[in-house]
Formats: C-alpha cells, sequence, structure tokens
C-alpha cells in the first residue's frame, strides 16, 4: 500500500508539473496575443482592443507606407528647412531631365542616399509589418519608400510593390529609348563604384565641401549596350512601371478588402491618395499611423477609422503586435548585390 500511496503522489506530482507547464504556455500566449498596451503612448485601451480584434479578423489587408516609417531609422523625408542638398531641392535632383543635363551630380546625390540606407536599421515598424505579411499571403503593400529597409526586414517582395522604385538597383539609361531599348537592370550596393566613393569625413550635401571631380567614363555604364546607367527610381517626369501598377491592380481590384494600413504618409499625392478610396470602396476600414492627421480629404480620418498618432516605427509595431507578437533585434544583413538581367 506504501509503495501504491508513492506511486500515486509520484503520478499526481508529474500531472501537477504537466499543468504547470501548460498554464505557463498559455501564459506566454496571453503575452503574445498582448492585449497589454504600452501606456506611455498616447492610444486608448479602446482603439488598441477594437483594432486588434479587426486585424484578427481581416484576412484581405493593404498598406500603404511612407517616408514617417522610416524617420526613426534615420532616413530623411526631405521635407523642412534642412531638406536642401548642396543648395539644391531634392526634387529638383530626382528629375529626369536633371540627370539628362547633369548625371554626374544626380549620381553623387543618389550615392548619399545610398550611403544613408545602407547605414540605417530597419525598425521595429518595418519588422512588424514584414512578419504582419509573412503570416499572412494576402497582405499586400504599396511602399513609397525607396530606401530597401522593408525589404532587409524580411517583407516577402511578392506581397510588396516599390511604386517609386529601389535605391539598391540600376538600370539601363536607355530602357525607354524608342530605337533599341535595353532592359539592363542589376540590383546594387554601396558604392556602385570606387568613383561613386563618398569622400570620407565630410558631409556632401553641405555646398562648401567639394565634391570630387567625375568625368562622363567615370559613371556607372550598361555592361550590355554602354549607355549610361542610372538608378532604378521613379524620377520626376515619370511614371511607375506599367508592371507595379498592374500587380497593385491585381489586389485592389480581386475582392474586398478588410483592413488598410496608412504608415508614415500623408496620402495627398497622387496615386498614392487614391488607394484608401480604392479601399473604401470595397469596405475597407482604415488605420492611419501618423505624426498628423492630413487635412486633404483623401487622408482625412472618418469616425470609423482608427488614428494612432506619432511615430508610426512605434505605434505600427504597438498595435501589430497582438497579432505578430513583440518585434524585437534588428536585422543588419544586407543582401549582396547579385545581377539580374531582364
Ligand atoms: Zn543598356
Amino acid at each position: 500500500m506504501h509503495s501504491n500511496a508513492q506511486q500515486k503522489s509520484k503520478k499526481s506530482s508529474a500531472a501537477d508539473k504537466k499543468l504547470e507547464a501548460l498554464r505557463a504556455k498559455q501564459e506566454k500566449r496571453k503575452f503574445k496575443g498582448a492585449s497589454i498596451l504600452d501606456p506611455s503612448l498616447d492610444i486608448s485601451l479602446d482603439e488598441f482592443t477594437s483594432f486588434t480584434a479587426h486585424l484578427k479578423f481581416s484576412k484581405r489587408v493593404f498598406a500603404l507606407l511612407g517616408a514617417g516609417l522610416s524617420v526613426s531609422s534615420g532616413m530623411a523625408t526631405f521635407r523642412g528647412s534642412d531638406r536642401h542638398w548642396r543648395g539644391h531641392e531634392p526634387s529638383d535632383l530626382s528629375d529626369i531631365g536633371a540627370f539628362a543635363t547633369d548625371p554626374a551630380t544626380v549620381w553623387w546625390f543618389f550615392s548619399h542616399r545610398m550611403m544613408k540606407a545602407q547605414n540605417a536599421t530597419p525598425n521595429p515598424g518595418h519588422l512588424a509589418l514584414a512578419k504582419l505579411a509573412e503570416s499572412n499571403s494576402q497582405f499586400f503593400a504599396v511602399n513609397q519608400n525607396i530606401d530597401g529597409l522593408c525589404k532587409r526586414a524580411g517583407f516577402p517582395q511578392s506581397q510588396i510593390a516599390q511604386v517609386h522604385g529601389d535605391l539598391f538597383s540600376v538600370k539601363c539609361s536607355k530602357h525607354q529609348s524608342s530605337k533599341n531599348p535595353c532592359s539592363y537592370v542589376a540590383d546594387v550596393t554601396y558604392p556602385i563604384s570606387q568613383a561613386l566613393t563618398l569622400p570620407a569625413y565630410i558631409d556632401i550635401s553641405d555646398p562648401n565641401d567639394p565634391l570630387p571631380k567625375l568625368s562622363h567614363t567615370d559613371l556607372p555604364h550598361c555592361p550590355k549596350c554602354n549607355s549610361l546607367l542610372r538608378p532604378n527610381v521613379v524620377l520626376f517626369g515619370e511614371a511607375t512601371s506599367l508592371e507595379t501598377t498592374k500587380r497593385i491592380y491585381e489586389f485592389t481590384s480581386g475582392g474586398p478588402i478588410d483592413l488598410m494600413l496608412v504608415v508614415g504618409t500623408s496620402a495627398v499625392v497622387l496615386p498614392a491618395a487614391m488607394y484608401i478610396p480604392i479601399a473604401r470602396n470595397t469596405g475597407a476600414r482604415i488605420a492611419f499611423f501618423n505624426l498628423e492627421e492630413s487635412d486633404e480629404e483623401a487622408g482625412r480620418v472618418w469616425s470609423v477609422d482608427w488614428y494612432f498618432k506619432g511615430d508610426a516605427a512605434v505605434t505600427v509595431a504597438e498595435l501589430l503586435k497582438g497579432v505578430v507578437g513583440t518585434v524585437r533585434g534588428t536585422k543588419l544583413a544586407i543582401n549582396h548585390a547579385s545581377k539580374i538581367e531582364a
């Protein structure tokens, strides 16, 4: 009898341990399910709870990502008084006409942006969005940022449309030539050539610091046709590629959208401005993550929407944690350049 009692007690202690482990697991899950809200944020518990419930229920999720997402990674928004680059308006240098007349200055400008983006790190906002995309193949994003940070955060490339192109890609300047167009495209990392390496220890955005002289032959040339290579970004005076536009249309016309996330963008510039009404028309509820509410009609917050005020990198990570869990750490790896021949 004595040994039976011992056996029973052994059994019950094993069962207790199992139960304890199960409880611990459930607690962990509960934490991952995160109904805990960071009190330092200006978000009400009601909004947090209603958004989390809607996100969990949402199948087709659409996102519009803008400059505000990358600000806390150190990327410039090119707004405000310190936006000038060597006395130029950034928009004047991101221009097809400027590349035609002064490709060297345009290449220095983009090399500088590449260097900064390469040294930047994806923030919790990028990582949370990438995790959401990994966990939901029906999540699709239109990215206005060219900094490559979503890609480095692990965002599946089949689920994101780079409407303004990619800093870490070059293409042949004859890609749209009426005579003998050239389809050369390649992924690159900074510096794209020895000649386009920025001088160390000086800020080349300051016009008082001299730029190294560059001759035409120093600029990167196409290995297929020897024309100039150019950044594979959408410059002023150009339109988003037909293929990218088609991918976005395929998503937006592919069925009702349950939820749209508008992140770090005032969404007032076309074509970005049209995505919010398109999503609304399919029945989507909209969640805005921005420092300020837009005063333009397209970006206006309706009473059925959510508006999460603050640094988008912080608020996005906080609001998505109910589904993707808490994101920690950063991915530093930069994909090595590989040549793509299109
Ligand atoms: Zn070429």
